[in-house]
């Protein structure tokens, strides 16, 4: 379940997970140790002070089923697939956070309301070192600052 629920019930039925095909997803330690129980089998590679989720054919997330969606479930998923279509980048102690617009419906998502789960984000965040948070943010800041709307 993404962070504003009701929003994205919606669109992210319509859409079927642009995100879910696009992207290697960032994976704390305590993360990919959840996912590994899980049950499910996926690869997984070494990234900086985490890692990130190969995806399979398609190419695809290993968790993502045609018809069903993400069969992860709600107490496995990682904070970054919850995350988007907000990304953040840490400097300095503090967290600035974008919508991305690779999202296809990132217009219907009002920044007001984006600013308004932040307190949630953070509370997550506290469970993530200075160093994941880090790398976490080079693969934000490696997309195309015009691709990026600050909330
Ligand atoms: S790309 Fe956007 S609308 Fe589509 S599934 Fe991902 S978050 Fe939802
Ligand atoms: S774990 Fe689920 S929500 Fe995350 S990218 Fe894979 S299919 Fe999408």
């Amino acid at each position: 379940m993404k962070f504003m629920p009701d929003i994205y019930q919606v669109i992210c039925a319509k859409c079927g997970g642009v995100c879910c095909r696009s992207y290697e997803i960032f994976l704390t330690k305590c993360e990919l140790e959840k996912i590994k129980r899980s049950g499910f089998d996926f690869k997984y590679y070494k990234y900086g002070a985490g890692w990130l989720l190969k995806l399979g054919r398609g190419p695809a997330c290993a968790f993502l089923k045609k018809g069903i969606g993400c069969r992860l479930k709600k107490k496995f998923k990682p904070l970054d697939c919850d995350l988007f279509p907000l990304g953040f980048i840490y400097c300095r102690g503090k967290f600035e956070f974008y919508l991305l617009k690779e999202c296809a419906y990132h217009k219907k998502i009002i920044p007001a309301e984006a600013k308004k789960i932040r307190k949630r984000i953070l509370l997550r965040l506290k469970t993530w070192s200075e160093t994941e948070r880090e790398t976490y943010s080079r693969l934000i800041a490696a997309r195309p600052k015009s691709s990026m709307i600050a909330v």
